[in-house]
């Protein structure tokens, strides 16, 4: 008998075997997440894409609460405990439905909430967390403003003191979730420095516009935030954090969520192309027999399950508490840069095809340029990575 008779056989889902590292429990969340997802995304998804709309965002953000998904990793006030694999895994199903899904999951969970958990009083804990994490209120988190995106010091929101109570004025921009949300994180320049306020959205003069004529993240609620002298008590300031470093430790967070739900984007994609290249056929056999077809099914493959192995790692040492975010700059540089390669090749694979909603491969391509933009891009992570090299800052 030849030893590789002894060998578990190829499995093309999983051809570096990576589910072996996963224990019983990390297998249940990605079934429960991968299954809400196939019952409650992807028969509508391609239409909600279509119309440039999520019109049951409410509804889907509640069941997101019930199966466990907002605020996963976060311990406490109804949230569910999970381990960062475990996050990182539910983020991979939620993308290979839809980004925009899984922008409604980070945003919720990785900023909003993370931001209140880690930096907010308990009386905002105790007020927020839980109605957030069952999906009843819907959170965002606005740090964009329009003259300031990659370069968030420059901020012009501000907040000022009058009396006891703080007036908050200025514009957001790009904000994910906002005129859906109950709740929002806004960053604003103070005398101190750069406070995160926990803004209820009913204030007067607070609106949130939604922005149209999207060409990515079409299923999913993008707005301006607009503060007019919005009048918040005292405590509304999160009081645990100062400066900058505050809604750079919740991107981090939610970057890492990234790291891991791009590849779900890419399987999506990878799985579409590999099930077209065996079944059609010219010039009389299956495309996916010609060696050219193969050589991009083999390229998307590696990068694919490269990436995903790499977002493992990290999750591991996000668990470990050993996770540096330069680390988390290098995932998702990575991944979802080649994540969107593999979307781009999947769609040549399908000719034709490639082009239309009734296949995902485009709406995941165009997605993903979103992606490739926020939470930090892709030139803001080469300059981290660049700076951690080489010592010397090149931001400025
Ligand atoms: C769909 C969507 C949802 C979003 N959701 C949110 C949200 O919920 N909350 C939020 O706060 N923000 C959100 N954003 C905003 C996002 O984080 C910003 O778009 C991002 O930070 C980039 O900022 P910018 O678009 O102003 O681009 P800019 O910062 O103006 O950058 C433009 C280009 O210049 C490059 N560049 C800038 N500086 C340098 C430099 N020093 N060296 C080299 N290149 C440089 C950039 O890399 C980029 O290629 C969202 C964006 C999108 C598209």
């Amino acid at each position: 008998m030849s030893a590789s008779a002894k060998l578990p056989p190829f499995d093309p889902a999983d051809p570096l075997g990576v589910d072996d590292l996963l224990e019983p429990e990390d297998l249940a969340v990605r079934d429960t997440v991968r299954g809400w997802a196939a019952d409650r995304v992807l028969p509508y998804v391609a239409e909600w894409y279509e119309k440039g709309e999520l019109p049951v965002i409410r509804e889907l953000a509640r069941e997101l609460g019930s199966i466990g998904a907002l605020g996963m990793s976060l311990t406490g006030y109804g949230c569910a405990g999970a381990s960062a694999v475990q996050y990182g895994l539910a983020c991979l199903e939620l993308e290979a439905a839809d980004s925009g899904i899984r922008s409604l999951v980070s945003v919720q969970g990785s900023l909003a909430m993370y931001a209140i958990h880690r930096y907010g009083s308990e009386e905002q804990k105790t007020e927020w967390l839980p109605r957030m994490a069952s999906g009843e209120v819907i959170g965002c988190f606005g740090l964009t403003e329009p003259d300031h995106g990659s370069d968030p010091a420059g901020m012009r929101t501000f907040a000022k003191r009058d009396g006891e109570d703080w007036v908050l004025s200025g514009r957001k921009m790009w904000i994910t979730n906002g005129s859906v949300a109950g709740v929002a994180i806004v960053w604003a320049r103070t005398e101190d420095g750069v406070r995160g306020f926990v803004v209820p959205t009913d204030r007067p003069g607070f609106s949130a516009p939604e922005i149209k004529h999207k060409w990515s993240l079409r299923a999913s609620v993008t707005s301006e935030l607009v503060l007019d002298d919005v009048r918040l008590p005292a405590d509304a300031v999160l009081p645990e954090v100062t400066g900058l470093r505050g809604p750079l430790g919740c991107l981090s967070h939610a970057r890492y969520g990234i790291v891991w739900g791009a590849m779900g984007a890419a399987r999506s994609s990878f799985e579409a192309a590999l099930d077209y290249a065996r079944t059609r056929e010219q010039f009389g056999r299956p495309i996916g027999g010609f060696q050219l077809t193969q050589a991009k099914l083999a390229d998307m493959a590696v990068e694919l399950h490269k990436g995903i192995l790499l977002a493992h790692h990290l999750g591991r040492r996000m668990d470990a508490g050993r996770l540096r975010p330069e680390q988390v700059s290098f995932g998702k540089l990575n991944n979802v840069r080649e994540a969107i390669e593999i979307c781009r090749t999947a769609r040549t694979i399908l000719g034709a095809n490639g082009i239309s909603l009734e296949y995902p491969v485009m709406r995941h391509a165009t997605n993903l340029e979103s992606v490739l933009t926020y939470e930090g891009t892709v030139e803001m992570h080469q300059l981290v990575l660049g700076k951690a090299l080489t010592g010397l800052d090149a931001f400025r």
